[in-house]
């Protein structure tokens, strides 16, 4: 037997208990002819004690401990003399009447403990290290336990959990696909799964009723702090549903969720329209944690002689309330901001309305204090409150102005990461046209449907459709999105002509999917939420590689293993690919 204890379990009940416990020399102490170990594992920490009392073999083998080393160490258990409070095996040590190394350690890069001093690279070059922290390993085991939560709850709801291929066809409609050479099928390539998307709607067609899956998705797209080239889904289609069925199913998901990992119970799920979101926030991800929400004021402000607003197709603004007494420094501060080119805002008006109710703005040339006022009341400002102004055309500025929502609600302290405010954005556009290609991209994807009222516009007014899809967003994030399907392959054919498709690429790519639905395809729907910002959000981090064992870097690289890397010669002849020579 290697162990009979943990760790991180032992405590005063104990006291005086022989026990046995395997793990990592975090730490060796000498103090006055007295050795402390503190020995770790997955589960804690508790600290051993060499003593005058301890034998000498017990002692000659402590004396040769290092960092890392993995040891097995016998001994009775004690109160401590020195308690520490902070950890839970605090009250206790063990004094230890047999050691073992089983395995001794190379120094480590870096120190293995919450306050490492192991920079970014470091650490993630040698990640199974890294792993060994609390902080590291407790988000691991948080997204072990909500996969176990997803699984237990969708299970309950009868839903059949079923692997689909990796190796795939390229249908590359939405990002770039990944793609693998097949050596038995010369000059012919598999594509990873962006989503199993279409399996999961012939999975429909086979009467499977209720699909989910816990999958990795492929992507190979520019990477950020909430992007891996390689990530988590769980991936989910229904059949003989509406869009309210699928609502409700994955609020309940949702919900439960929050209850089993984190004891809250949501109450608040409200629904907003696409339309809606960005009218009010800006973009169609709205952060619900604060209000200072968008108000239009073009018809307030155009006509007295101020060109900027005078040009300006749209004209809004936010109250950050309590921030009147902002300095010109940090107002200067917050234009810079805006125009950063990520930004792209044009210029930021503000007006303070001041502790007696009185207005003073950065435009006072053209409006009087009674214009002002005006301004006040539309956004609903009081005294002590700032106003912020900016303009443009619609489309630019709203996202502008609900960048500057954020940063103001940063600066105010209003994104508490542990309040949460999910909520469903509903009817989004169908289609979005591209400039640059001067053609209609679908906003989700080809497989929406449109809904039913606006299906006369698809000839007429394309841009106008709306679809029935719906993305889960919660504190400003989307969690998750997803649609009703088209199922009848008519119309279905008919979106792909309005996404450019000749019959014969749609045919080509998508054949067997239209193929499948002149055999009987139930009505269906469904969603796929991105695991790993979940995750993310419930531990509390900005970046999901936080919450993944081994992420990739920001150039898609592993550093751990350097990969992706040159193949050898005789596996490029293998796949008949040549090496290209590149700057
Ligand atoms: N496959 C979609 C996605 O990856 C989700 C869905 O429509 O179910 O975004």
């Amino acid at each position: 037997m290697y162990r009979n204890h943990t760790c991180g379990e032992i405590r005063m009940e104990n006291n005086g208990q022989e026990v046995l416990l395997a793990g990592w020399v975090q730490r060796v102490r000498n103090l006055g002819g007295m050795t402390f170990i503190d020995l770790r594992d997955r589960y804690g920490l508790t600290q051993l004690v060499v003593d005058d009392q301890s034998t000498n073999e017990v002692k000659n083998v402590a004396s040769g401990l290092g960092r890392e080393y993995v040891v097995q160490a016998r001994g009775v258990v004690r109160e401590r003399s020195s308690k520490n409070l902070k950890i839970a095996t605090g009250e206790v040590e063990l004094h230890i009447s047999e050691l073992n190394v089983l395995n001794s350690a190379a120094t480590p890069p870096f120190t293995i403990q919450d306050d490492t001093d192991g920079g970014d690279e470091l650490r993630m070059k040698y990640r199974y290290l890294d792993l060994r922290r609390e902080a590291v390993r407790k988000n691991l085991e948080l997204r072990a336990k909500m996969a176990h939560v997803v699984r237990n709850y969708l299970g309950s709801k009868d839903f059949i959990e079923t692997e689909t291929p990796v190796l795939i066809k390229s249908t590359p409609e939405g990002a770039r696909d990944f793609v693998v050479p097949s050596r038995m099928n010369p000059n012919q390539f598999y594509a990873l799964p962006q989503s199993p998307q279409l399996f999961k709607q012939l999975l429909m067609v086979a009467g499977f009723d209720r699909y989910y899956q816990i999958v990795k998705c492929f992507r190979d797209e520019d990477l950020r702090a909430d992007r891996q080239p390689e990530f988590t889904q769980i991936d989910c289609e229904m059949s003989y549903v509406h869009q309210e069925d699928v609502l409700n199913m994955f609020e309940g998901l949702t919900k439960h969720i929050f209850k089993e990992l984190k004891g809250i119970d949501i109450i608040d799920f409200p629904r907003m329209t696409f339309a809606d979101a960005f009218e009010k926030y800006g973009n169609d991800k709205p952060d619900l944690r604060f209000g200072m929400m968008i108000h239009e004021m073009t018809d307030l402000v155009k006509g007295k002689e101020f060109k900027l607003f005078d040009e300006a197709e749209y004209i809004g603004g936010i109250c950050a309330t309590g921030c009147g007494e902002y300095t010109r420094k940090q107002l200067d501060a917050l234009t810079e901001y805006i125009k950063k080119s990520q930004i792209g805002g044009s210029g930021l008006i503000y007006a303070k309305v001041n502790s007696d109710g009185t207005v003073k703005s950065s435009v006072d040339k053209f409006y009087s204090s009674e214009d002002v006022q005006k301004w006040a009341a539309r956004l609903e400002a009081k005294p002590g409150d700032l106003l912020l102004v900016t303009f443009g055309t619609k489309e630019r500025a709203l996202p502008v102005i609900s960048a500057l929502r954020l940063e103001m609600g940063r600066q105010c302290g209003l994104m508490d990461k542990e309040i949460f405010k999910p909520l469903w954005v509903v009817d989004f556009p169908l289609l979005e046209w591209s400039e640059e290609t001067q053609r209609f991209f679908a906003m989700h994807h080809p497989f929406t449907s449109p809904k039913p009222e606006d299906i006369a516009l698809l000839d007429s007014d394309p841009g106008k459709v709306r679809a029935n899809a719906y993305d889960l967003v919660i504190n400003g994030v989307e969690i998750g999105g997803g649609s009703v399907r088209i199922f009848d392959s008519a119309l279905q054919a008919k979106m792909f002509k309005i996404l450019g498709f000749t019959k014969e690429a749609a045919e080509d790519q998508f054949g067997f999917l239209m193929n499948a639905f002149k055999f009987g395809a139930p009505p269906h729907a469904g969603i796929a939420f991105g695991f790993d910002r979940l995750v993310s959000m419930f531990a509390g981090l900005d970046s999901i590689r936080d919450v993944i064992a081994f992420p990739k870097n920001n150039s898609g690289r592993d550093v751990m293993n350097d990969s992706p890397s040159p193949i050898a010669q005789t596996q490029l002849d293998e796949l008949y690919l040549k090496m290209v020579k590149t700057e």
